[in-house]
């Protein structure tokens, strides 16, 4: 800076002696600022040229100032140039990983544009990197229920859905969508080909298995009831020994409904539309049932239910799962117990809580009672006609419905089973029916 300084100087003094030399100083103090402006123009040019064209090089070797300036954008050139290549380095690593996985990835940008895919994108889903760069996802896979599973909540909170690969429909896809950045989607579609069908097939023989058990077992029933309601037929020492007989069938049916019950809820789509369930109707017919269980047990019952409050799912499935934990409460609660049952909504979801001041669960049998065939006395269990399903089926009805089960019991003063569903999935009466909304 001092050196442009000394320079500026000089050109003044020259021109100021040579201006009095000639007694035109006005002129010759002027020309000399010109030259110096225009001195000061072709160093610039000469920093723009090397900008433009040949910035790879070393900067050139100027005077002043602006050679300082050249050397500092140099630097930080070089800097910059470090930073891109770490960058593409690390973009490329990410690249090659993501490439060289089993799985199908696809990043979206705003409105499902394509920004990136690897190379199993293609076989799974038929979109080719980088050719349907920029494309909509929704134009190249042209399926509903993709299209509705991205748009909704419940794509978007982690769960999954089984599609049929646009590429080869006897292929089995498991697609789940990764929100991440602002608008940006990770799709990531696993092949479960063989996995589903293994599922098929043992949903498959249970159901069979079951429709084969259920025939004749409705005929065995028929007949022992038969006898059962004919009681001058049987000598009287027989009578004990079929209404015995009529118990064991009858739970042996219940069982086969529950498997059944069990194995749609295993292989069923995680997600799931919906329909509006109007939850106070189901638990009024349940209280009923509930009544008619309890029969000459008397137990006292309260209802108490939010008439508005509904929410959106399977209306078989929700109506299982609480008749399951009623009916339980019936079973484990001895004679003139309470059960009060609640359905309620508050700043958490909504919730659907049994309470009784039944026999109680020992804390140690409390994580496990929602196995299959667990029960903590299953000589009990099966005295009173359980099958040692019902919470099994309790457990999966709540997680198709994005809900939890809550358990609080106390040995000898009883228990509180709560189901917590997810705000996203209430719907209250007469609310205008928003379509954004999905179970
Ligand atoms: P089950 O058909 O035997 O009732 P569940 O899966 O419904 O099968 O329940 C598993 C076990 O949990 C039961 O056997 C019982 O020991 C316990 N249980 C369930 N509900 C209650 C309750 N309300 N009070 C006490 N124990 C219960």
């Amino acid at each position: 800076m001092r050196e442009d300084l000394w320079r500026f100087t000089g050109i003044f003094l020259f021109s100021l002696l040579f201006g009095l030399l000639l007694n035109q100083v006005t002129v010759c103090l002027t020309a000399g600022l010109i030259a110096f402006i225009i001195w000061n123009y072709r160093l610039l040019q000469q920093v723009h040229y090397w900008l433009q064209n040949k910035s790879d090089t070393n900067p050139p070797e100027l005077p002043g100032i602006i050679d300082a300036i050249c050397r500092e954008i140099d630097f930080l050139k070089g800097r910059h140039k470090q930073r891109t290549q770490k960058l593409s380095g690390f973009l490329k690593r990410f690249q090659d990983t993501t490439s060289s996985l089993p799985d199908a990835v696809v990043v979206l940008g705003e409105a499902g544009v394509i920004e990136w895919a690897n190379d199993k994108a293609k076989d799974y889903l038929g979109v080719c990197w980088p050719q349907d760069r920029r494309q909509r996802i929704f134009n190249l896979i042209r399926n509903p229920e993709l299209h509705n599973f991205m748009n909704s909540e419940q794509g978007r909170s982690g769960n999954w859905l089984h599609l049929e690969s646009p590429v080869n429909s006897r292929q089995i896809l498991e697609i789940r969508i990764v929100p991440y950045g602002g608008d940006q989607k990770l799709l990531v579609a696993r092949d479960i080909t063989s996995i589903y069908r293994n599922n098929q097939m043992r949903k498959d023989f249970i159901a069979n298995a079951s429709h084969e058990l259920r025939t004749p077992l409705t005929v065995i029933s028929g007949y022992l009831e038969g006898l059962d309601d004919e009681p001058g037929l049987l000598p009287p020492e027989l009578l004990a020994q079929i209404k015995q007989m009529r118990r064991q069938t009858g739970r042996m049916q219940r069982l086969i409904e529950d498997l059944l019950t069990l194995s749609e809820l295993e292989t069923a789509s995680q997600y799931t539309e919906g329909e509006t369930v109007w939850v106070p109707d189901l638990l009024s017919s349940i209280y009923q049932e509930a009544q008619g269980l309890s029969g000459l047990m008397e137990h006292i019952f309260y209802l108490e239910s939010d008439p508005d409050l509904c929410v959106r799912g399977s209306q078989r499935e929700l109506y299982s799962a609480f008749s399951n934990l009623v009916f339980n409460a019936v079973q484990h609660t001895p004679e003139h117990g309470i059960i009060k049952i609640r359905w309620y909504a508050d700043a958490d979801g909504a919730h659907f809580e049994v309470t009784d001041n039944g026999e109680g669960i020992a804390p140690e049998h409390v994580p496990r009672i929602t196995e299959r065939f667990y029960r903590v006395d299953r000589g009990r269990s099966r005295d009173k006609g359980g099958t040692g399903l019902g919470l099994a089926i309790v457990k999966h009805v709540l997680a198709h419905h994005g809900g939890k089960l809550h358990i609080d019991s106390f040995v000898g003063k009883g228990s509180t089973f709560r189901c917590d569903f997810p705000d996203r999935i209430i719907v209250y009466k007469n609310q205008p029916v928003d379509s954004s909304r999905s179970a």
